[in-house]
């Protein structure tokens, strides 16, 4: 049975020695494995992986590698378990651990910084200037699960006491798993100044980012919220998440469309989430004078920008990466506050087991997949609901 020194367990949860874990090989290839249940440290706990989604992100690394970086590389071949956006039960404390209990049901977030860098020091641990250095002797305790260090797509997960989100009780497992996409979203406001209650935001891309996108902003007090993309689905939902206007790109002008439903004016701030080529080259022309631009998507190819629109107009650009300065603890305090429904972007559950199934729905958007959850336990009940 799992009791490594000095670290706290309870017989309500008991851990086994060794778990089931989805591991990466060559590029694109996933197998399910024994791997020991690892072993937290100080200021660390041993989280029980009850639901974990899957994202375009974990899609990129399991097919290129990147963003991720193992041992100063690519993820292949390392014993690497990809996955980062889950939620659990805390089941095991590292030495000296108060801050969370045994029982205990938590969100993550991706990144612990090291803590000792200068970004870290200002509490932008996603930008660490110490990322995937945590190995050797360059080991400076870096953290990114699913990217610099072992993912969710397995049953036990160490996770820093920095990266947990405590969840409401009524929340379900699917919608924690929704906290950290939120969060990304709550970031990229917060970065563009925060206090966006009465000021125009569009959200380029109905994609998870961009439909919590408009739930954050709107919950924040924006006014209008508008969002902008190529399927009318996605919009309608995005409607249901609290946009006031939607503009479908493919019959419409989007910038025209901003600025006729803005009152003829350009608004105050773009969150582009779409990664679409000329997204960038829109949100600049759809922002008003001294307006913000955050970009908040991978785009993927190079491409050319009007610089000249940027400086005339003293346009402000942004971009984030993944959720950083707490921003799913205030993501978190939204939902717990039932401000808007994010379970409205979840749309199929399948087994730990059925994890190739489940990236292959996400991957193809079969039957319209948004948010695919995969969960080591699923019931029956529960299983039906989701179909
Ligand atoms: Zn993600
Ligand atoms: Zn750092």
């Amino acid at each position: 049975m799992y009791a490594p020194a000095g670290v706290k367990t309870s017989k309500d949860f008991p851990v086994p020695d060794t778990m089931k874990a989805w591991v990466l090989g060559d590029p694109g290839q996933l197998a399910l494995k024994d791997k020991p249940v690892p072993v937290p440290k100080k200021a660390e706990v041993l989280v029980r992986i009850d639901a974990i989604a899957i994202c375009a992100t974990d899609l990129s690394v399991i097919d290129h590698g990147t963003p991720a970086l193992i041992e100063g590389g690519l993820p292949f071949n390392k014993n690497f378990t990809p996955g980062h956006e889950y939620m659990g039960t805390v089941v095991a404390l590292g030495p000296g651990v108060d801050e969370y209990r045994i029982g205990q049901r938590v969100s993550v977030e991706i990144h612990a910084g090291c803590g000792q860098c200068k970004r870290c020091r200002e509490g932008m641990y996603t930008s660490c200037h110490n990322y995937g250095m945590n190995y050797g002797d360059v080991d400076k305790g870096h953290r990114a699960n699913g990217f610099t260090t072992d993912g969710g797509f397995c049953e036990y997960a160490v996770n820093n006491i920095n990266t947990l989100v405590p969840i409401a009780d009524d929340m379900s497992d699917e919608e924690a798993t929704l906290v950290v996409t939120a969060g990304t979203a709550m970031y990229g406001l917060i970065e563009l100044g925060g206090l966006v209650a009465g000021e125009s935001v569009v959200v380029t891309g109905p994609g998870p980012i961009g439909l919590l996108g408009v739930a954050v902003a709107k919950a924040m007090g924006a006014q209008p919220v508008i969002l902008t993309g190529t399927r009318d689905n996605r919009l309608e939902i995005g409607r249901g998440l609290g946009a006031d206007h939607v503009v479908n790109v493919r019959k419409e002008n989007p910038v025209e469309a901003v600025r006729r439903l803005n009152g003829g004016k350009g608004v105050d701030y773009v969150l582009e989430c779409s990664g679409a080529p000329n997204s960038l080259n829109e949100a600049i022309e759809m922002v008003n004078r001294g307006g913000k631009v955050c970009l908040a998507a991978y785009p993927h190819e190079m491409v050319p920008v009007d610089i000249h629109a940027i400086v005339k107009n003293n346009v402000y650009l942004y971009g984030i990466r993944g959720e950083g300065k707490s921003a799913t603890l205030r993501a978190e305090a939204f939902m717990r506050q039932k401000r808007f429904d994010a379970t409205k972007i979840h749309t199929h559950t399948f087994p730990l087991d059925d994890l190739l199934t489940a990236i292959r729905y996400a991957r193809e958007r079969i039957d319209d997949a948004i948010k695919v959850v995969v969960k080591a336990k699923i019931d029956a009940a529960h299983k039906v609901a989701a179909e």
